[in-house]
Parts: structure tokens; C-alpha cells; sequence
């Protein structure tokens, strides 16, 4: 059954990569600035877990949660713009924030597709229903490790019982009364994942859609055990993506986590004029041009936009490169 699912989703990836990287091949023109079709909005900062490869842990930054008022400010002007895919988490744990049921209900008045992606630790059954019956389309649970020992070593501060039992609960749930939504599990490849494939999916896939891994992501060159093999094409998160932090300020990547790469505020200016302003077009200049040593973080990153990813072969034993 499992592996029915993963053949069709192997195919459906693999289209999408095909037709992003086609995409992604317009940037090499000198004219092109692109244009956002993807919006990050950070819910909060604030994480329950101290994960060993998430660089979160150590950010010196503030922490707290997006203003409901921002929030609604911020994705109206995204959805004007045109972009109509969305994820609410940029660092942190999204469901923490005291008001992810409004927020959550407020997108869904757009109709588009709305993704929790979650450590699922604080994922019980009466917040797991809260989020479905305000609008959810798919939960993605972030796991690496399929053992107690190996998910609580690396998922510092989670429980193994926890997690099982919370997605037990929200898989029965699903199937009972909320048959459309859909329930993925993604994960980082770390050091001794490829040994283990098997075991992680006969722990995960009677409780998932689908199973996804990918690369550690050097973060400019935080991470050690990451593959710094440079890509030799364009970062596309300056092309393609907004990120907008819990405080209301833009950055390029991802992975700033510490404000390193800020282009504007949004409590200044509007997104659109700050997609076009001289300090996000300088960013890209310097990255047509290989001059990713005059920018923080960039120069020392593995330029893994969009990610590698992986699935798994049909007997589950090892992982396969989609794009
Ligand atoms: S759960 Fe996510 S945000 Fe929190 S520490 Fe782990 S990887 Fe980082
Ligand atoms: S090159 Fe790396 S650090 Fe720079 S924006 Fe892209 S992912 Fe972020």
C-alpha cells in the first residue's frame, strides 16, 4: 500500500523538479529579477526542540510570535502579488504560536493549500482537530531517526512515545474524519541514515502518505557533516522566494536565522517595492556574477536551492535522487 503511494509521489516529484529546473534556467538571463512565487512567513521563532543539525539553537536574536495584524498585512499583500504557495515556518515550530487556528483560518478564506510542518511533539488530538477544522491540507513531520535512542539523541528534547503516539492519533483521525488531508514525513540525511532506510519506514509508513529525505544543508558553512560539493547554478531563493521573519523584516534565505541577510522591512515599505529595492537587486547581482563572497553566509553555502531530494526505493532499502 505504502509503496503504491511512494511509486505515484516518485513520479510527481520527479515532474516537479523537471519543470523548476526549467524554470529556474530564465535566471540566467541579465535582465530577469524574477518574480516571488513563493512566500516563507515566520509564525515565531520559539522552539521546543534543540535539534543537533538545526542552527536555530544558536541564534542570538530575539525570539516571539508575528503579530495576528502582521500576519493578515503581510500574506494579503503575498496573495495580491500573486503567490498562492505558503509556508508558515521559516525557523520555529509553527504551532506553537497562541494563534495558528486564526491564522490558519484567515488563508484558508484564499483557498490555497495550507502545509503544517512540525516536529510534532505539541501535535495532540484536540490541536491536531483544531488545525484540520480550520483549514489544513497536509501535515509534514520533520523526523530523523527511527529508535527511541537515535530520534532523542538527535531531536534533542523530543520524545520518541510522544511523537509515535501523536501521529497514531492524528493517522486514525484522518482516515476517520478528514479523509483529504494528507500526512508526509521529511527527513535530513545524516550520517548513518542510509543504514537505516528500512527500519525508518517500517516505522513511519504505516503512519504516512509519503517519505521524503534531504540533504543536510551547509547553512553558508555552519554544518560539518553537510556535502559542500558547490552547485553551479543560481541560488533560487533570491529569484523566486520571500521570507518574512516574525518581526516583519525580509530576508533572502531560509536559513538566517540571526538577520544576516535582510533586504527591508515591511513595516517601512511594501513587499512589492522591496522584491525591487537596490539592496535585494545587489544581493542578485552578486550572485549572476559568482560574487558570493562579498555577501554574509552565501559565500561559504552549498547553493542547494531547491533541495536535493530523495525517496526511497520499492523495497524501502536505500534512497534515490529525484532532481
Ligand atoms: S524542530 Fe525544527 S526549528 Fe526546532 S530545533 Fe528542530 S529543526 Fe530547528
Ligand atoms: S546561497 Fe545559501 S546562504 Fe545564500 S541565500 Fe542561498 S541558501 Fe541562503
Amino acid at each position: 500500500m505504502i509503496k503504491n503511494r511512494l511509486c505515484k509521489t516518485e513520479l510527481g516529484t520527479r515532474l516537479y523538479f523537471f519543470f523548476a529546473k526549467m524554470y529556474s534556467l530564465r535566471m540566467y538571463l541579465p535582465f530577469c529579477k524574477g518574480k516571488p512565487i513563493f512566500a516563507g512567513i515566520e509564525l515565531t521563532n520559539i522552539c521546543n526542540l534543540k535539534c543537533v543539525m538545526c542552527s536555530l539553537k544558536d541564534a542570538k536574536k530575539k525570539r516571539g510570535f508575528i503579530d495576528f495584524g502582521l500576519f493578515k498585512n503581510v500574506f494579503d499583500q503575498c496573495y495580491n502579488l500573486g503567490i498562492r504557495k505558503f509556508a508558515f515556518h521559516i525557523s520555529g515550530e509553527p504551532i506553537i504560536h497562541p494563534k495558528i487556528g486564526d491564522i490558519v483560518s484567515y488563508a484558508k478564506k484564499k483557498r490555497i493549500k495550507i502545509c503544517i510542518s512540525t516536529n510534532g511533539q505539541l501535535l495532540n488530538v484536540k490541536q491536531a482537530k483544531k488545525l484540520m477544522d480550520a483549514g489544513v491540507d497536509s501535515f509534514r513531520f520533520s523526523i530523523e531517526g527511527s529508535t527511541k535512542k537515535d530520534y532523542e539523541k538527535i531531536r534533542f528534547g523530543g520524545s520518541f512515545e510522544t511523537l509515535i503516539k501523536n501521529m497514531e492519533n492524528l493517522k486514525k483521525l484522518r482516515d476517520s474524519s478528514y479523509k483529504d488531508v494528507e500526512i508526509t514525513v521529511g527527513s535530513v540525511i545524516l550520517e548513518n541514515t542510509p543504514d537505516k532506510i528500512t527500519n525508518f519506514h517500517k516505522v513511519f509508513g504505516p503512519l504516512t502518505d509519503e517519505i521524503s529525505f534531504s540533504e543536510l544543508h551547509t547553512i553558508g558553512d555552519q554544518h560539518k557533516g553537510a556535502n559542500k560539493n558547490r552547485r553551479k547554478r543560481l541560488c533560487l531563493m533570491l529569484f523566486e522566494r520571500i521570507y518574512i521573519t516574525w518581526e516583519g523584516l525580509i530576508t533572502i534565505c531560509c536559513f538566517d536565522f540571526d538577520n544576516n541577510l535582510i533586504v527591508g522591512n515591511v513595516k517601512k515599505d511594501t513587499i512589492e517595492k522591496i522584491w525591487y529595492n537596490k539592496i535585494f537587486n545587489h544581493y542578485r547581482k552578486l550572485h549572476k556574477l559568482g560574487l558570493l563572497n562579498k555577501m554574509p553566509m552565501c559565500g561559504k553555502c552549498k547553493l542547494a536551492t531547491p533541495y536535493e531530494q530523495y525517496l526511497v526505493n520499492k523495497k524501502a532499502s536505500k534512497l534515490i535522487q529525484v532532481n
